[in-house]
């Protein structure tokens, strides 16, 4: 089956809100195995709607719009449905009823652009909305499927999960394909350079391995499609072992695996504590770290030494070490982890210092230069990183790269 969104809101034309909706149905409808080749966005305007409509209707099977079901006038989803199906608009008894309680249960006055809801495509049936007063719209004419559904999303979900999911899986069971995929995510080594490694297998059509760049790690997504789960997940597994021969250990999760989750999960399972000094990062990572259920069982302490004097007082970074290297240098970046590690006995200790800019660059020391030093019971590394993009992304990146140091120390060890 092929289908085809249609999200309908000039507010989403003018970028005025995030179409979260069309995404949504995306991930339900290919869960069920069915295509969707083409999603557009349309203003509320007749003629435009008409259009894209009958577009929709010459390439697929299953046409959903998103939106436009309200009492406003420029609500028109359901009649332009209607008259591009040439069907008239009656009115839904049942659903007018639904719409008339809802009003006298809070007491409210009826107006007649609220009873205009109850109205539907004389072969259609309405969808029930258990949250607002529009009803959704189903329509089965001449071989096609033209589901109305509305658009606020804690409207729009319920009726997907509750009403649409339901049809369409009744609709294709039988025919039943489903498509799975499975992330592999990748720290420490460039998109383009990870991309290199998989290049010839970019051009498989079943399972596909698609890369995508993220901040401050890159994720390769295999997606296959079969008649069951299972032989789905073994058409990725086949594939999944070959990527992981290419990219080995820059592959450090799956899925929503994150690194912080995995940096724990390694730390615990060794019983090695972990302290943090930060600088530039103003306590992202310690934030990273305890968004992980289960890292009090790791995690002593986390210090935002920002100032010179904070440095010197909460880590014993010495005046001189300072005065004479400057904040951002390998000596304090290795004096801040070791630090951290005599004042709270932990076993493994970063310490972060680095220049997030947009102010404070220069010639020998750029912004987004950063030090980060590691103490592990086996000694003290340093590593120097130039990141680039804005004062965020550079300190998630300085972050990324200091749990990253962490998990290839506990990796070799
Ligand atoms: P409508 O049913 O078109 O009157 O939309 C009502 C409200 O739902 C809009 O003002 C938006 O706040 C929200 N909305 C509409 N379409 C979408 C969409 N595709 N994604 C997320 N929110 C939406
Ligand atoms: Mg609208």
């Amino acid at each position: 089956m092929r289908a085809e969104i249609i999200s309908v809101g000039t507010e989403l034309l003018l970028g005025q809100i995030v179409d979260t909706n069309a995404p949504h149905l995306s991930r339900a409808l290919s869960a069920l195995g069915i295509d969707v080749f083409y999603r557009d966005t349309v203003g509320d305007n007749i003629a435009r709607l008409t259009d894209t409509l009958e577009r929709a209707l010459s390439r697929a099977d299953l046409v959903i719009t998103i939106g436009g079901l309200g009492p406003t006038q420029d609500d028109l989803t359901k009649e332009t449905i209607a008259e591009v199906l040439h069907e008239p608009m009656v009115v839904d008894p049942e659903a007018e009823e639904v719409i008339k309680s809802f009003f006298q249960r809070r007491g409210l006055p009826i107006a007649q652009s609220n009873l205009k809801q109850a109205l539907k495509p004389q072969s259609g049936t309405s969808i029930p909305n258990s949250v607002g007063t529009a009803p959704g719209a189903l329509v089965e004419k001449d071989g096609k499927i033209v589901i109305a559904l509305p658009g606020p999303p804690c409207e729009f979900v319920p009726m997907v999960e509750k009403s649409v999911i339901p049809f369409l899986s009744h609709k294709t069971s039988g025919a039943r394909t489903v498509i799975v995929s499975r992330s592999l995510r990748v720290v420490g080594i460039g998109e383009s350079a990870a991309e290199e490694k998989v290049k010839d297998l970019l051009a498989n059509s079943n399972p596909t391995i698609a890369p995508y760049a993220k901040s401050g790690e890159c994720e390769f997504r295999i997606t296959a499609k079969a008649s069951d789960e299972s032989e789905a997940r073994e058409m990725i597994a086949g594939l999944e072992r070959e990527a992981r021969t290419r990219l080995g250990d820059s592959i450090y999760g799956v899925d929503e695996e994150t690194l912080e989750i995995v940096v724990v999960r390694m730390l615990v399972e060794r019983k090695l504590t972990l302290a943090l000094a930060e600088s530039c990062t103003g306590g992202l990572v310690s934030h990273r770290i305890t968004n992980v259920p289960g890292s009090s069982d790791t995690f002593l302490a986390g210090a935002v030494s920002y100032s010179n004097e904070a440095k010197t007082e909460m880590l014993g970074v010495s005046k001189e070490m300072l005065c004479e290297h400057g904040a951002v240098s390998p000596e304090v970046a290795e004096a801040m982890a070791v630090g951290a590690a005599e004042m709270t006995g932990a076993d493994v200790a970063l310490g972060i210092t680095g220049i997030a800019g947009p102010g404070g660059g220069s010639p020998q020391k750029p912004i987004g230069l950063v030090y980060i030093g590691l103490k592990t019971p086996g000694g003290v590394e340093v590593t120097k990183s130039v990141f680039g993009g804005s004062r965020q992304e550079i300190k998630l990146r300085a972050s990324q790269t200091a749990l990253n140091m962490v998990r290839a120390y506990l990796l070799r060890t």
